[in-house]
């Protein structure tokens, strides 16, 4: 179970409504960086293991919420990036970050982003053998390190949001990745990653352990037929989070041990160790941590009953593609009993502009400020111009209790900016 609490009171809202309009998504900045802490924690043994100083590290998926101001907290945090396209590479140049603190996870990638990655120094890694020849001709010549995506195809089973490995266009088969790794170290490539990322909103602990084991296993296969000793393995993101009350969060603890058993198994007597061992969430560092705070505009009572808010899909589209369930809170009405049934809407000519369906809240009245949890990460940053909505501003709730706007939100002008009149 997960207690679903809010950072802030209806009369907050109210005090900064002048300055801070809703709707806009806010960012905890306290609680962020606790579960920075936590995550870190969690793999101490790897970090604090002699022969590996600073052997963990989470790689943030710059896509899960791509802000200045939380890319520098999570950096404060000791974090690196994950980016997957040029303007997240960019936005890791803007705040100062270079080298191998970030990883370039791309896929049907342009010689641009490749450029763009290499001028960084950020740790490349390639989706498809194919790259490596197209990464050549881009670059010159390819980098001293290099990581390939693996995907196990059927040898392993799929996950809700991700699908079956086979179906996924992701990632090197296992033939390929094995002749990958020949053909650059024949090509003069010195350092190698190995990673991988089957997984996306996993709840199950025991599925990160067993991707530990899927690559630890790789591992042991490429020194042992190539002499090769990989320097990292990547487990990729995808660690769930509670988005129902009843759901419970993934214990790291739990996966970190499981972890570390196998290493001590598998990795240390093939002479492997030290083994890094990196990771690139994002929805669990940052997800559970923004709110969209919205309020209400009208109510509808036709076939059914309907709350109509200030926010919609275009601040947060995941019930609407994935119909994924976002908790709700009624500002000043946490205690009060669930005694209505409402599809919670927003404005868009879209019938699934719907934040909830025949979800039971307490009675609604109209101006009452609703709070939609879980908006931390894959929110905002999926936002869209449909309907010529302008997204929300961007509010980061600091350490002291007061607001930030680290993003202002859109105006006309933004969107009338590309267009000729
Ligand atoms: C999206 C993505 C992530 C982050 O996924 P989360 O679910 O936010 O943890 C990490 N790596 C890759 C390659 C991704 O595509």
């Amino acid at each position: 179970m997960t207690d679903k609490q809010v950072p802030i009171t209806k009369s907050w809202v109210e005090e900064h409504q002048a300055t801070i309009p809703t709707p806009y998504h806010l960012y905890d900045e306290r609680n962020i960086r606790e579960n920075a802490r936590y995550v870190n924690g969690a793999f101490s043994w790897v970090s604090n293991s002699e022969a590996k100083p600073g052997g963990f590290k989470n790689y943030f998926a710059v896509k899960a919420l791509p802000n200045p101001a939380i890319m520098r907290l999570l950096q404060e945090e000791g974090m690196g990036f994950d980016c997957s396209s040029g303007a997240e590479l960019a936005l890791c140049e803007r705040i100062g970050v270079r080298g191998e603190e970030i990883m370039f996870t791309s896929n049907d990638t342009t010689r641009e982003e490749y450029e763009k990655a290499a001028a960084l120094g950020a740790i490349i890694n390639l989706d498809d053998i194919s790259h490596i020849a197209f990464l050549e001709k881009t670059l010159g010549s390819l980098p001293e390190l290099l990581c390939f995506r693996y995907n196990p195809g059927p040898l392993r089973e799929g996950n809700v949001i991700i699908g079956r490995p086979e179906e996924a266009k992701y990632g090197f088969t296992r033939d390929q990745i094995l002749k990958g790794y020949e053909i650059c170290k024949q090509k003069g490539v010195k350092r190698f990653g190995l990673h991988t990322m089957v997984a996306s909103n996993e709840l199950d602990p025991d599925y990160f352990i067993e991707t530990a084991r899927m690559l630890f296993e790789l591992a042991v296969e490429v020194k042992q037929t190539l002499g090769i000793s990989i320097e990292f393995v990547n487990l990729g993101g995808g660690i769930g989070i509670p988005y129902k009350p009843e759901d419970t969060r993934v214990d790291l603890e739990y996966v970190s041990t499981g972890i570390e058993t196998l290493y001590e198994q598998i990795i240390v007597p093939e002479g492997l160790h030290p083994l890094r061992i990196v990771m690139e969430n994002g929805r669990m560092i940052t997800g559970p941590y923004g709110y969209l705070v919205t309020r209400v505009l009208h109510l509808k009572n036709t076939y059914k009953s309907y709350v109509g808010l200030d926010a919609s899909m275009a601040n947060l589209m995941r019930p609407g593609m994935y119909g994924a369930y976002h908790h709700i809170t009624v500002l000043g009405k946490e205690h009060s009993e669930p005694t209505s049934v409402y599809d919670v809407t927003g404005s868009l000519c879209e019938n699934n502009d719907k934040f909830a369906i025949d979800r039971s809240l307490p009675s609604i009245g109209v101006d009452d400020v609703l709070v939609i949890h879980d908006t931390g990460a894959h929110g905002h940053s999926m936002g869209f111009n449909y309907n010529g909505k302008l997204r929300s501003a961007e509010v980061l709730l600091q350490m002291d209790g007061s607001p930030r706007v680290i993003r202002r939100k859109e105006t006309l002008e933004d969107y009338f900016a590309t267009l000729e009149f």
